[in-house]
C-alpha cells in the first residue's frame, strides 16, 4: 500500500498530469462558519476537495458566495417550522481576489468578483476554491443579488444564476492564469453553461453555423460531469423563451447545436451528458438507472464517499491514531480496524454516544438513556426520504419497544422553505411522538448542518435510511456513520447496495430489485428490528459490536472521498497516465 502511494504521487508530478482540475459546484461546504450548502451535494463537493488537498492533486473550485446563507431552521411545539437567515459575513471570513469576469445577461454586462478559501491538505497542499460575487456598485440591483440565495428564486433567477456560475466561474478562472489544459469537472448540471463559454472560446468568433464536430469534440475532451440525479423530474431545465430572453438568440442557437436543448427546453443534464467525455453515476445502482434514463451515453460509476478525518469523531479518531496511526494518510489502513479488540470498539461508541445525549439534553431538555438502543435519521427532510416510515404503525413501533427491547429515536433535518411536503413530514414525526407518549422516545434537534451531522452520525447506535427507490442516487451520511462503527439500516438503495453485507456491516430493508414494493418497507423495518437488531443489540453486546467493527473495516476503507478521488484522476482526469492495458473505462470491473 504504501508502494501505490509512492507511485501515485508520481503520476501527480510527472510530466501529462500536470494540468488543472477546476471543480465547479453550485454548493460547496466548506467549514461551519461558512453557510452555503444546503446538504448531501456540498457535503459531497466539500468532501472532495478536502481529499483532493490531502492527495496533492491539483484541484481549483468554483461555487457562489450564498450571501444569504441557506436558512436557520427554527421548530415550534408542534414541529412548524421557520427560517430566518443565516447571519454571516463573507468580508470576515473570506479574501477578495482581484481578477473580475463578466457575463451578458439580457444584454446587460453583469460584472463578477470572487472571494477566496483555501482548503489545505494533511501535508499542506492547498486547494484554492473562488466563491463568485455580483454584489458590486457596477451591477443593477437586482444583479447584485444574484448570489445571494441557493436555490432561491423563481426559474429565470435560477438561471441568471447558473449563468453566473458556469460563464463567470470559466471567465474568472481564465482571468486568474487557469486556461491551458484544465480539466473542467461539473458537478452536477447547474454549471453546465460553463461547456458553452468553451465552445465559444473554441469557436473564437465564427457564428453557430459554422459550428463543426471537432469544436464539440475539443470542448468535450476538456469535461468530465458528474450526475447525481435519479429521477428525469430532478434534472435542471429552463423553457427555451427565458432562455432566450436571457442569452439571446445566438447562444440559444449554439445550445441547439450542442445537444443542450430536450423536448422544448434547455435541459443542463443534456448539454452536459452532450458536452463532456466523461459521465458519472455516484453508485453502481445509480450508474445503471441513469443509463436507463440515458440509453444514448456510456455512464461510469465511481461511487460516492466522505472525508474520513473529518467525519470521523474525536473519540474514534483517537483510537484509530492509536491503533492503526496510518489512518489519515491513508484510509485504506481502516481495513485493519478488524484486529481491534471488540471492548475499545464498545467503550469508543459509548464515549460518542454521551457526547450526541449530552447535546440532546442541552438543546431540548430531554434525558435519553445511555442503555437504550438509539436510532439516527437525519438528512434534508423531503418526502421521498420518508422520515416517518417507522411511524407507519405506532402501536407496533410500541409493542416492539415494550417487548423486545426499549428504543429511542433521534431526528434532524432541514425542509427547504418552498417544499410543503418536507415540512408536512416533520410535523408528522412530532404528532407520532405525542401519540407513542414516551414508549418510544423520540427527539427532533433543530437546524442540522455540518456540526450537528457530526454528533449524530457518531453518537447514535443505527443509522436509519429509508428512501423511496430508487430516489437515492447514493447517499453519504450512512457512511459517515460507518466511520464511527455506526452500522446502517437501509433499504437497497443508492451506495447501500454495495455497502451492504446483511448482518455483516449493517442490515437491509425491503427487497434488493431496483423497484421494490414501497408497502413491504415499513413491515420489513418492524420485522428485522422485532426479530434481528434489537435481540442482538440487548442479547449478545459483542456481537453488535462486531457488526460495529465491520462497518469501520470494509465500510469506512472503502466509502471515503480519498478513495473516490483517486478514481477521479486515474479514471476520470487523467485516464492517459495509465497503461493502456490498465485503463478502466468502466468501473463495472472495481
Ligand atoms: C452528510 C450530510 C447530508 C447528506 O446526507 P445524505 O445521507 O446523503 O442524505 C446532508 N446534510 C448534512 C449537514 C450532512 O452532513
Amino acid at each position: 500500500m504504501r508502494f501505490f502511494a509512492i507511485q501515485f504521487e508520481e503520476f501527480m508530478t510527472l510530466g501529462t498530469t500536470r494540468s488543472t482540475v477546476a471543480y465547479f459546484s453550485m454548493e460547496i461546504c466548506l467549514e461551519q462558519a461558512i453557510p452555503t450548502y444546503s446538504g448531501g451535494l456540498g457535503v459531497l463537493a466539500g468532501d472532495t476537495l478536502r481529499s483532493a488537498a490531502d492527495l496533492g492533486v491539483p484541484v481549483v473550485a468554483v461555487t457562489l458566495l450564498h450571501r444569504k446563507g441557506y436558512f436557520v431552521q427554527h421548530l415550534d411545539a408542534n414541529g412548524q417550522q421557520t427560517e430566518s437567515p443565516v447571519e454571516w459575513s463573507p468580508e470576515q471570513v473570506l479574501e477578495a481576489v482581484e481578477a473580475r469576469s463578466l457575463v451578458t445577461i439580457e444584454g446587460r454586462p453583469v460584472h463578477v468578483a470572487a472571494r477566496k478559501f483555501v482548503v489545505k491538505g494533511v501535508r499542506g497542499h492547498e486547494v484554492p476554491v473562488f466563491l463568485l460575487d455580483t454584489n458590486l456598485p457596477e451591477n443593477s440591483e437586482w444583479d447584485r443579488a444574484l448570489t445571494d440565495t441557493l436555490y432561491g428564486g423563481d426559474e429565470h433567477y435560477r438561471l441568471c444564476q447558473e449563468i453566473v456560475l458556469g460563464m463567470g466561474g470559466a471567465g474568472l478562472l481564465q482571468a486568474l492564469g487557469y486556461d491551458d489544459g484544465v480539466i473542467y469537472h461539473l458537478n452536477e448540471g447547474h454549471s453546465a453553461l460553463l461547456t458553452l463559454q468553451l465552445l465559444e472560446r473554441q469557436l473564437d468568433g465564427r457564428q453557430h453555423f459554422q459550428l463543426e464536430d471537432a469544436d464539440l469534440e475539443a470542448v468535450r475532451h476538456r469535461c468530465v460531469f458528474t450526475t447525481h440525479t435519479p429521477v428525469p423530474a430532478g434534472h435542471d431545465k429552463f423553457p427555451l423563451d427565458t432562455v432566450r430572453k436571457v442569452l439571446g438568440d445566438e447562444r440559444v442557437a449554439l445550445l441547439e447545436g450542442s445537444g443542450g436543448v430536450y423536448e422544448g427546453m434547455l435541459n443542463m443534464t443534456h448539454l452536459a451528458l452532450h458536452l463532456t467525455r466523461f459521465v458519472n453515476g455516484v453508485a453502481m445502482r445509480h450508474r445503471d438507472v441513469s443509463r436507463t434514463m440515458f440509453p444514448d451515453y456510456l455512464i461510469n460509476s465511481i461511487t460516492n464517499g466522505v472525508h474520513a478525518t473529518t467525519w470521523t469523531g474525536p473519540a474514534f479518531a483517537e483510537l484509530f491514531d492509536r491503533r492503526i496511526p496510518e489512518w489519515r494518510r491513508d484510509n485504506l489502513y481502516l481495513r485493519y480496524a478488524v484486529s481491534i479488540p471488540l471492548q475499545e470498539i464498545r467503550d469508543t461508541h459509548a464515549v460518542s454516544k454521551g457526547i450526541l445525549l449530552d447535546e440532546v439534553k442541552r438543546r431540548t431538555g430531554v434525558t435519553l438513556d445511555p442503555n437504550v438502543m438509539t436510532i439516527g435519521f437525519a438528512r434534508r427532510a423531503t418526502p421521498y426520504k420518508r422520515a416517518d416510515l417507522i411511524f407507519s404503525d405506532v402501536v407496533r413501533l410500541a409493542e416492539i419497544a415494550r417487548n423486545v427491547g426499549k428504543i429511542q429515536i433521534v431526528f434532524g433535518g432541514k425542509a427547504h422553505p418552498h417544499d410543503g411536503g418536507g415540512k408536512e413530514l416533520i410535523r408528522r414525526i412530532f404528532a407520532a411522538d405525542e401519540r407513542l407518549q414516551g414508549l418510544v422516545e423520540v427527539v427532533y434537534l433543530e437546524n442540522y448542518e455540518m456540526a450537528l451531522a457530526h454528533l449524530m452520525v457518531a453518537g447514535v447506535d443505527l443509522w436509519l435510511n429509508n428512501p423511496m427507490k430508487p430516489l437515492e442516487a447514493s447517499g453519504t451520511s450512512g457512511m459517515k456513520a460507518a466511520l464511527n462503527g455506526v452500522p446502517s439500516f437501509s433499504v437497497l438503495d443508492g451506495w447501500w447496495v454495495e455497502g451492504h453485507v446483511e448482518g455483516v456491516t449493517g442490515w437491509s430493508i425491503g427487497t434488493p430489485e431496483a423497484e421494490g414494493d414501497p408497502s413491504r418497507d415499513a413491515l420489513d423495518l418492524y420485522i428485522k428490528l422485532e426479530r434481528v437488531i434489537l435481540p442482538l443489540f440487548y442479547g449478545l453486546p459483542f456481537a453488535y459490536a462486531e457488526v460495529m467493527r465491520w462497518a469501520i473495516a470494509l465500510n469506512g476503507s472503502f466509502f471515503n472521498t480519498q478513495r473516490m478521488v483517486r478514481q477521479y484522476v486515474h479514471n476520470a482526469y487523467f485516464p492517459d497516465s495509465l497503461p493502456a492495458d490498465v485503463r478502466v473505462e468502466d468501473t463495472a470491473l472495481l
